[in-house]
């Protein structure tokens, strides 16, 4: 079978490519193929009743299928060259900008309309935080929420399904170059095209770096983020969420010199377990419909650590510290930050007995035995830190769950078209290592499909 256009993934980076594909030249002949399952088929067993740890699928729901890894996800879109990758690298500020804000427009367009845009312009919260050492980012956000960010997915799906071809759990095996175009290999069947985009997100990490060794497409180490989230009663930053969403904090630790940041802030929200090639670690999600959410806030502190010579393995460092909390607790680890200080394990009565109730059932611990001495401290520096702007942060009971941990994919070589040295091929989203968040991810497949269009 024979396609203009193949691209593999259906998360945001494939799926805004396919859209855009299909504006700007519906004729063309294009194909999505997607390891996991069609949205409607996409559902996670935990039920927090029979099941209630991760139990391992062979495609993984939250992470895997049409959507990709943000189709449970809270649904915040930020539109912002601060953080949520580096595209503006490639393609320009300005150029990065314009394609979120155009992302968002589709997303209204499809199911988000009356959704809120949060922004940090002109908040004078950022005075309070540089006055307290901290230091706020500038973005906007618009939180779709877990429930619209489903609506509009159903709705982007509906419209593409008739004008491209979907192939639902059709892992593709590898991709290789032909004198012209493409070769792309499923296990029970074999197509061409003349270009190809790629779009495998974190899940496809290893997969991405065996066709970049395969095809000889340098590539170059990235960052790990480990940390813990952090869940606390959501009226200790109700001053902050109720104005801005999300803030993204970041401060140095005076012990170190290390960035610490806040990350995927999720007012009245939940915790969650998140399964990344096996290894179970920990996120965050909330929902606009007020039904659905909870008492709680929860957002992760993260610190940033990147590797050089003769260590380039920042992924499997990331995995290691994982898997330890993964053999202690058999999953997710959660502490109480007093139990932390004190230089105890929290234990399920400890748990039982603090004035908040956890979103997530994890195994109560000791994080110490698990995070590295310089994250652990950075990470406690940070919240007493925060609990100048958020008196109650460093509250006996805040509720820290261990290990979140953000990985990035190997950084992939490509130019401003995000086109790898073969003409046509292109690697796009979080699987390129260039993108970490939905808009950034979004951004980069209309980037392309407007480059392939040539508009
Ligand atoms: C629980 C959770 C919450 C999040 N919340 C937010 C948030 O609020 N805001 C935000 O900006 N970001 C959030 N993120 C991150 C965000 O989801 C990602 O940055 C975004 O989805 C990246 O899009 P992508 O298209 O590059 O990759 P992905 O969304 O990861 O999609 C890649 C797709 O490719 C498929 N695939 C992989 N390998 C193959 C193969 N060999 N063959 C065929 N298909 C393959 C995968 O199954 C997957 O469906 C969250 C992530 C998680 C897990």
């Amino acid at each position: 079978m024979k396609y203009d256009i193949i691209i593999i993934g259906a998360g945001p980076g494939g799926i805004f490519a396919a859209y855009e594909l299909m504006q700007k030249k519906p004729e063309l002949k294009v194909a999505v193929f997607e390891a996991g399952h069609a949205l409607k088929d996409r559902r996670c067993p935990i039920d927090g009743d029979k099941i209630k740890t991760c139990i391992g699928c062979k495609s993984c729901s939250i992470m895997s299928g049409f959507g990709g890894a943000g189709a449970f996800s809270d649904g915040k879109y930020n539109i912002t060259n601060d953080f949520g990758g580096t595209l503006y690298e490639y393609i320009g500020k300005k150029r990065a900008l314009e394609l979120m804000n155009y992302v968002d427009e589709i997303n209204l367009k499809y199911g988000g309309f009356g959704t809120k845009l949060y922004t940090t312009a002109g908040t004078r919260f950022k005075t309070v935080c540089i006055q307290n050492d901290l230091h706020l980012l500038d973005a906007s956000v618009r939180h779709l929420g877990t429930d619209i960010n489903y609506v509009v997915l159903e709705n982007l799906y509906n419209y593409l399904k008739d004008k491209v071809t979907f192939y639902f759990d059709t892992p593709v095996l590898s991709v290789k170059v032909l004198n012209e175009g493409y070769y792309v290999k499923c296990s029970n069947a074999e197509y061409t095209c003349d270009k190809c985009i790629i779009s495998v997100g974190r899940i496809g990490s290893k997969w991405m770096e065996e066709a970049c060794r395969d095809m000889n497409i340098p590539t170059k180490s990235n960052r790990v983020d480990i940390g813990v989230r952090v869940e606390l009663p959501a009226a200790v930053f109700a001053h902050l969420t109720d104005e801005l969403y999300e803030s993204k904090i970041v401060y140095r630790t005076e012990k170190y010199g290390d960035k610490v940041r806040t990350f995927c802030m999720n007012p009245k929200g939940a915790v969650v377990n998140e399964n990344t090639n096996g290894i179970i670690t920990v996120n965050g999600h909330s929902y606009e419909d007020p039904a659905k959410q909870t008492e709680n806030t929860n957002f992760a502190l993260l610190v940033a650590k990147h590797f050089s010579e003769p260590f380039k393995d920042s992924n499997g460092y990331g995995e290691s510290i994982a898997r330890l909390s993964n053999m202690l607790g058999g999953g997710v680890i959660v502490q109480r930050f007093g139990d932390l200080i004190r230089g105890r394990r929290s234990t399920p009565s400890r748990i039982e007995e603090a004035f908040i109730t956890p979103t997530l059932n994890a195994t109560p611990g000791d994080l110490s035995l698990v995070l590295p001495k310089r994250i652990l401290d950075g990470i406690i520096e940070m919240i007493y830190a925060l609990d100048k702007v958020a008196p109650g942060t460093a509250n006996e009971d805040t509720l820290l769950y261990g290990v979140e941990v953000k990985f990035y994919n190997m950084e992939v070589e490509v130019n401003n078209n995000l086109e790898t040295k073969y003409e046509g091929l292109y690697i796009i989203g979080d699987g390129s290592g260039i993108t970490h968040s939905l808009s950034h991810a979004s951004a980069s497949g209309v980037h392309v499909a407007r480059n392939i269009t040539g508009e």
